[in-house]
């Protein structure tokens, strides 16, 4: 047990990120039901659509859940009204300031948890009452932070500065780096990219297949000027990139970008077109696996390389 564990009433420090369009409520029981805990995306679903997903989690797990809020979201007040309607225990909100919804959250019972990418957003975080912040590195895939600061910067400043829970992110898709981040002071780990190749993914078969595919360098953080989002370097990016060296207004970069994308890249399947994110990790995912898989592989690993700092190569 540790404050993560306790704090979820999970049994093991693993969350699994809340993406769009891969993250809908099969992931999200699979994860739940496995030990971890599942977050179903609602950035990328209209009201209705994530009243389903919810009540789909219920039936497909007893165990808690939780569901991502991107503040960008244009009617996340909806997106509020169903999740306390709903009955979630759990919110991780992102993508904007975290005190505008954690009174509302917490005085109806729900555990807030901020997702930031600098230590100066954990600070923020802290101060507006959530009960854990993610400090989310440069290697994560979509939404990332400007500053490019890594997971293995990052961590401990943060953990050296706040006293709430701190969940690692960035870069995490196995044991041996959960237990590094761990190490570095994070009480869980949050892992995105490496369930995106999941078979409960609804990311499109496409989609998880170049995850496979994508190796190392086969990604770029990009968009600063818009949000900055890390995706595969397919022919959508190097059209952005084009433009880049056209010295691209950001009108410009706002047209090439258009909408849904990303819904056309990740979930239609559209591999040229589409926008694909996805964090530095696929360079080493190589297959597609149920999701308990993954997490007890984690958990496994990271065992044998905790077994492993006891051997005297580490005894200085
Ligand atoms: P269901 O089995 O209830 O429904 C899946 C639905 O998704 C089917 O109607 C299917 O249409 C449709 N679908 C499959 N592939 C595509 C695609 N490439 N483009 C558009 N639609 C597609 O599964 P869920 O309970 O998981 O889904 C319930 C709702 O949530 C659906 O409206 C689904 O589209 C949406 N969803 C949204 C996600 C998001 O991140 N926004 C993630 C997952 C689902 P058909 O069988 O006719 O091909
Ligand atoms: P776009 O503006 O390009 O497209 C909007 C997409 O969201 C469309 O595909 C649309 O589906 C879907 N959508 C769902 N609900 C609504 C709604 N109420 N109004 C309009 N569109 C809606 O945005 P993106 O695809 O780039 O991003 C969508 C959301 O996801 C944003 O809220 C963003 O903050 C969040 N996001 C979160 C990330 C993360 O890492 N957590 C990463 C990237 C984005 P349809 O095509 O069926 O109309």
């Amino acid at each position: 047990m540790n404050r993560i564990t306790e704090l979820f009433k999970i049994d093991y420090p693993i969350i699994q990120a809340g993406m769009i369009w891969c993250s809908g409520w099969e992931l999200a029981s699979a994860v739940s039901n496995a030990g971890g805990l599942g977050i179903i995306g609602s950035g990328s679903m209209y009201p209705d659509v994530l009243k389903t997903h919810i009540r789909k989690c219920k039936a497909a797990t007893n165990k808690p859940f939780a569901v991502n809020l991107p503040m960008l979201y244009p009617d996340i007040d909806k997106h509020v009204e169903t999740i306390l309607e709903e009955k979630v225990p759990i919110v991780f909100t992102s993508a904007g300031n975290p005190k505008t919804w954690t009174p509302l959250l917490k005085e109806n019972g729900v555990t807030v948890v901020h997702v930031v990418s600098s230590l100066k957003f954990a600070l923020k975080s802290e101060a507006a009452g959530v009960d854990a912040v993610v400090a989310e590195g440069f290697e994560a895939g979509g939404h990332n932070g400007r500053d490019e600061t890594t997971t293995l910067c990052l961590i401990p400043m943060v953990a050296d500065q706040i006293s709430i829970p701190l969940i690692a992110a960035g870069g995490i898709a196995n044991g041996r780096s959960m237990l590094a981040a761990m190490n570095l002071g994070a009480d869980a780990v949050q892992v995105g990219s490496r369930f995106v190749a999941s078979e409960e993914s609804s990311a499109h078969n496409n989609f998880k297949n170049r995850v496979l595919e994508t190796g190392e360098g086969g990604t770029e953080l990009t968009l600063k000027e818009l949000t900055p989002v890390r995706l595969i370097k397919n022919e959508f990016y190097q059209k952005v990139n084009e433009a880049y060296e056209a010295c691209a207004n950001l009108e410009k970069l706002k047209e090439i970008l258009g909408r849904g994308r990303a819904k056309k890249g990740m979930f239609e399947g559209d591999m040229i077109e589409g926008e694909l994110e996805i964090g530095q990790v696929s360079a080493y995912i190589d297959q597609v696996k149920p999701a308990a898989q993954i997490l007890d592989d984690m958990l496994n690993e990271y065992r044998v390389a905790k077994e492993e700092m006891t051997s005297s190569k580490f005894d200085f």
